[in-house]
C-alpha cells in the first residue's frame, strides 16, 4: 500500500536571515507593507548590534568633518525609531549630545576653527565646563556635538523580536545555506517558500558563496561596561577613540577599539589593560569594570554598505555592510530597500550592491 507523507509548506513574501539592526528594520518596513516575512535568526549573543553603543554622531574624524548624508539621516532616523518605538510600545531613541574633550592642542584649534563653518559643533559655556572639572581630567576644555543620539538596541531587538514570535514570523535557528534552493522567482529553503530571501546576517553574510566577493572589511570593536554611580547619564562624553555612553541599568558603556588586525572575535586582555589605564587618567570618580565585551563589525572597503538584489540572482538579495554607522545607515536603507522590493525605486547609488555585478559575476 503506497503512503502519501504530506509536508505542509509555509508560503512567504519574504525571508530574511538575521535580526540585528539590518534585519529588524527591513522585516519591520515589509510588515508594514503588508508583506508576509519570516526571520530566520540563531540570536548570536556578541553580534554587532548587540555590543555596539548605539550613538549617532553626526561629525567624525581629525578633520571634524560632518558624516555621510548626516543633514538627511538624522531627521529620517529620528522619525523611524519613534514609529518602530510606538509599534513595540517602548521608547528606543533619545537625544543625548556628546561633549567631546579634545585629547590634544591640535584638535583643539580645529574644533575652534569648525565651529563658525560646522553647524552641528558648538563651544561649552564656562559654567558647565567647571561642573566637568569634577568628574574628569582634562587640558584642552570642550565642545559639544548637538544633536547626537542614542538608540537603545537591546530594548528595539527584544521588543521587535516579540513582535515577530507573535506573529509567528520568527524561526530560532541557524541558517544553512545548503538547505537553500534559488530559482528564477522564488527560493525555498526546507519546508519554507518565499518570492526572496534578504541577507542580514552581518558578517556572516560574507561566508555565504553568493556574497563572499564583496569588498568587506572586518572591523573589530571591544567596550567595558563600567559602573560609576556618580556620573550623570544626561549626555555622553568622548575623549578622542574612548567614548562613555550611558547605557542599561545605569551603567557606561566605555570604547572602543577598531581592529583590522585580529585572531578571534573575543576580548582582549590588552585592550582591558590599556582601558582601565586610561580610565584612570581621566576620571576623577570611583568606578567598577562589570563586563568586557567584543564583537565585529561588518565593515566595507568604500564605507558603504552593500544593498540591493544579486545582479545574477534576483531571488536573493543582501542588506549589509553597516560598519560604524549601522544606528544611522540601517533604519535610512531598510526603508530604500523595501521601496525598491515592493515598486522597483532605485537605492542610493553609493550603497547599492550592482555597483559590484561584475565581481559578482565571476
Ligand atoms: C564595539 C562596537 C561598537 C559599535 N558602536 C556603534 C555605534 O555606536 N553606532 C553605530 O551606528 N554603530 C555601531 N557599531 C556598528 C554596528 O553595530 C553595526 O553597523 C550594525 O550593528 C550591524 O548590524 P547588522 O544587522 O548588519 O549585523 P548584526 O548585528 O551582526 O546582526 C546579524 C544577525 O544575524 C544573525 N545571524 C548571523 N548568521 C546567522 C545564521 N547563519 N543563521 C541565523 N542567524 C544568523 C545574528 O545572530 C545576528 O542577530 C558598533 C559595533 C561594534 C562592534
Amino acid at each position: 500500500m503506497w503512503q502519501t507523507i504530506l509536508t505542509t509548506v509555509f508560503m512567504y513574501d519574504y525571508i530574511i536571515v538575521g535580526q540585528g539592526i539590518c534585519g529588524t528594520f527591513l522585516s519591520w518596513n515589509l510588515v508594514k507593507e503588508g508583506k508576509k516575512v519570516l526571520v530566520i535568526d540563531e540570536s548570536q549573543p556578541f553580534s554587532s548590534t548587540k555590543v555596539a553603543s548605539g550613538v549617532i554622531n553626526p561629525v567624525t574624524g581629525r578633520q571634524v568633518v560632518t558624516t555621510w548624508m548626516a543633514d538627511d539621516l538624522l531627521p529620517f532616523v529620528l522619525k523611524e525609531c519613534h514609529d518602530i518605538g510606538s509599534d513595540i510600545g517602548v521608547m528606543v531613541i533619545f537625544q543625548k549630545n556628546i561633549q567631546s574633550f579634545p585629547p590634544s592642542l591640535q584638535m583643539r584649534q580645529m574644533y575652534d576653527k569648525k565651529i563658525d563653518e560646522n553647524n552641528f559643533i558648538q563651544p561649552v559655556p564656562e559654567v558647565t565646563l567647571t561642573k566637568y572639572q569634577q568628574y574628569f581630567n582634562f587640558m584642552y576644555g570642550c565642545i559639544q556635538i548637538d544633536p547626537c543620539y542614542f538608540i537603545d538596541l537591546h530594548t528595539l531587538l527584544k521588543g521587535w523580536r516579540q513582535q515577530l514570535k507573535d506573529k509567528d514570523a520568527l524561526l530560532e535557528e541557524r541558517f544553512d545555506s545548503s538547505k537553500l534552493t534559488i530559482n528564477a522567482s522564488s527560493v525555498v529553503y526546507e519546508n519554507h517558500t518565499a518570492e526572496k530571501l534578504i541577507f542580514c546576517n552581518g558578517i556572516n553574510a560574507y561566508s555565504e558563496p553568493y556574497w563572499s566577493r564583496l569588498p568587506y572589511v572586518m572591523n573589530k570593536g571591544q567596550a567595558l561596561v563600567v559602573d560609576i554611580p556618580d556620573l550623570p547619564q544626561d549626555v555622553i562624553y568622548k575623549f578622542g577613540a574612548m567614548t562613555f555612553v550611558p547605557w542599561y541599568d545605569n551603567l557606561w558603556w566605555v570604547g572602543s577599539s577598531y581592529e583590522n588586525d585580529f585572531e578571534n572575535s573575543l576580548p582582549s586582555e590588552g585592550f582591558r589593560k590599556n582601558t582601565e589605564t586610561a580610565l584612570k587618567n581621566v576620571l576623577k570618580l570611583p568606578f567598577t569594570i562589570c563586563d568586557h565585551i567584543a564583537g565585529i563589525r561588518p565593515a566595507t572597503v568604500e564605507r558603504r554598505p552593500f544593498v540591493g538584489l544579486h545582479p545574477q540572482k534576483p531571488s536573493i538579495g543582501i542588506f549589509d555592510g553597516m560598519g560604524t554607522k549601522g544606528c544611522s545607515l540601517a533604519p535610512y536603507f531598510a526603508h530604500q530597500l523595501t521601496q525598491h522590493l515592493l515598486h522597483g525605486t532605485p537605492i542610493n547609488a553609493e550603497g547599492d550592491v550592482s555597483r559590484f555585478a561584475k565581481v559578482l559575476a565571476r
